[in-house]
């Protein structure tokens, strides 16, 4: 089955490099724009000069309150949640939007996807992508290791929901792309083969690198059908239990990392790969290790299958609690 026509999106400049910050303002003016909106956070604030918007808890009800007239760009600086925010301003105004991530901790820092949390749940959009990405190394390469880490296992989870895309593919027909796939495997590659200088700058050049091609795969898809399977689900419900907890959230890429291992594995894939990448860039490989309690991880992998209809190896094995913990034994992660 093939598309026709297949239309790709990609940004139209990603900016990489040391000290590009600083260059933010010039580089919007250079475009025309001349009322930024610049959405922050509390240790990104320092980074804008304009009007800001102070994102603490981003909620698509507290989004959509937030008007955007006077303003003809909308700027996303900091983590995920500040990024999120601004894709989701974007979408809803439609105004151009530009990404300054400075954590590399998923490859959200360069698709076009937006998730955001709601009263009713979680939700998962597709947007644009932006018209473009200032990655400025100074910055991404000090960020806290557990965020460095969390980008490396963003990358890594593309093992997994590559081939849940494929299963689909098989079982269900839905278009697959060879070509988004083959790039995918090769981001994998590529942050692998830095998995053991990953926090110095050298490998935090190369994680950015492998991100970007890991958010292109979106673009190029207009889905996150190649970026997000099984393993994504699993996080997905671990953000939920968490929050319904009051627990605090585990690092996106940290959780879907350490998912991959047990998706692996469930595949019938070479779980003990994933296991040995992760360990070798000091990722941790239990799920104590990584801030997971053992118990709602089950209870995510129960709960995951339910989230979304997008055809895994989850929908297949429909696995029951016993079992979850038997894998979970056999693969080490408990
Ligand atoms: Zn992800």
């Amino acid at each position: 089955m093939k598309r026709d026509p297949f239309v790709m999106e990609l940004p139209q400049q990603v900016i990489v490099g040391r000290g590009v910050l600083r260059e933010l303002g010039e580089a919007l003016q250079s475009r025309g724009f001349k009322d930024p909106l610049f959405v922050v956070g509390k240790y990104t604030s320092r980074f804008a000069e304009g009007d800001k918007l102070l994102v603490e808890r981003p909620s698509k009800e507290f989004l959509d309150g937030v008007d955007v007239d006077g303003h003809d760009v909308i700027v996303g600086i900091g983590g995920g949640k500040n990024l999120d925010s601004a894709k989701y301003l974007s979408l809803k105004s439609g105004r151009p939007y530009v990404l300054v991530p400075t954590l590399p901790s998923s490859d959200g820092i360069s698709s076009p996807s937006v998730s955001l949390f709601s009263s009713s749940g979680r939700i998962s959009l597709i947007h644009r992508p932006p018209l473009f990405i200032l990655m400025d190394e100074e910055v991404l390469s000090s960020a806290p290791k557990k965020y460095i880490l969390s980008g490396y296992g963003d990358v890594i989870a593309k093992y997994s929901s590559l081939y849940d895309w494929w299963l689909g593919h098989v079982r269900t027909g839905e278009y697959y792309g060879y070509l988004t796939s083959r790039l995918g495997h090769f981001a994998i590659e590529h942050a692998t083969s830095a998995r053991t200088y990953l926090f110095t700058p050298e490998g935090v050049h190369v994680l950015l690198e492998s991100l970007i091609l890991s958010g292109g795969l979106i673009g190029i898809q207009r889905s996150s059908r190649p970026a997000s399977g099984s393993e994504h689900l699993i996080s997905h419900a671990l953000d939920i239990l968490h929050l319904r907890e009051g627990r605090e959230l585990v690092p996106h890429g940290i959780q879907t990392g350490i998912a991959t291992v047990f998706t692996s594995y469930l595949q019938g894939r070479n779980w003990r790969w994933v296991r040995g990448v992760l360990d070798e860039a000091n990722f941790p490989t239990t799920l104590r290790e990584a801030g997971i309690d053992p118990d709602l991880f089950v209870d995510a992998v129960l709960l995951a299958p339910h989230l979304r209809r997008r055809h895994t190896i989850l929908h297949e094995k429909k696995l029951n609690r016993h079992e979850v913990y038997k894998i979970l034994q056999e693969v080490e992660l408990i």
